[in-house]
């Protein structure tokens, strides 16, 4: 790695910690991080627990993961000593398939309603400052994210949604995790760019498009991060 390589990265943690610290100062109680154990998530919580290593982790357990996730969200929890908040839907998945069908594969929008983003909205609501490992680079969709945005749940309640490496590059978030030792999902290895849930992850159709594996290409976002950004203030 070049030396200007690696000063480019120094510049982009040390914005990405201060931008952590000046939140979390603020918002010491009230903060959550949110986490799919993607790479980007996964860096985020290491820079944030360096301050508040007890933040509450809140997983979308929809039933549908990997057991490669799920077993290295229990390896990352044990070892970093997460408190880590299984956040569950209203239904099992034997429950909604025996009312609903397979909604992944007849009407994965609702599907995704039900076991994401419904319960991440209610599990939200006590919380006043929200971390997310989001990047502009992930998607068109996620073009014009900004570091901190306001964020409004159903019910009205504001909080504050930051993502500290919004204008991180894919190959910062692994020399970020190579430099500090951090294991990673071993799904990646597979040649996954993207994962999610099972039925609906695939491997990268388009090499130029990392989501490209989500959902068969048909569908972009989940439904939780497509709220309009709402810049919050300077942050970037
Ligand atoms: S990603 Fe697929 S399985 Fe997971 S909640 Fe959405 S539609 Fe359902």
């Amino acid at each position: 790695m070049s030396a200007t390589t690696l000063d480019a990265l120094d510049a982009k943690i040390t914005a990405a910690a201060a931008l952590v610290g000046e939140q979390l100062r603020a918002h010491k109680d009230d903060a959550c991080v949110t986490s799919s154990f993607q790479a980007e998530d996964v860096v985020v919580l290491h820079l944030v627990r360096a301050t508040a290593p007890n933040i509450p982790v809140l997983f979308l357990d929809t039933g549908y993961h990997f057991q490669a996730t799920y077993e290295y969200r229990d390896r990352i929890s044990v070892e970093w000593h997460l408190n880590l908040h299984n956040i569950v839907p209203a239904q099992t998945v034997a429950q909604q398939e025996s009312e609903f069908g397979i909604l992944n594969q007849t009407a994965p929008d609702r599907c995704c309603g039900l076991r994401k983003v419904g319960p991440l909205f209610a599990a939200l609501e006590p919380y006043n400052l929200w971390f997310t490992g989001l990047r502009r680079q992930q998607a068109k969709t996620r073009a014009n994210l900004q570091a901190l945005e306001n964020f409004t749940l159903p019910t009205g309640k504001h909080l504050r949604k930051l993502s500290p490496l919004a204008a991180w590059q894919t190959r910062d978030v692994w020399q970020y995790a190579e430099r500090y030792g951090i294991p990673l999902l071993p799904l990646y290895d597979l040649g996954y760019s993207s994962i999610g849930c099972e039925p609906c992850t695939s491997l990268p159709l388009s090499g130029d498009d990392p989501r490209s594996g989500r959902w068969g290409g048909h569908k972009i976002e989940c439904g939780i991060h497509i709220q309009p950004a709402e810049p919050a203030g300077k942050a970037e």
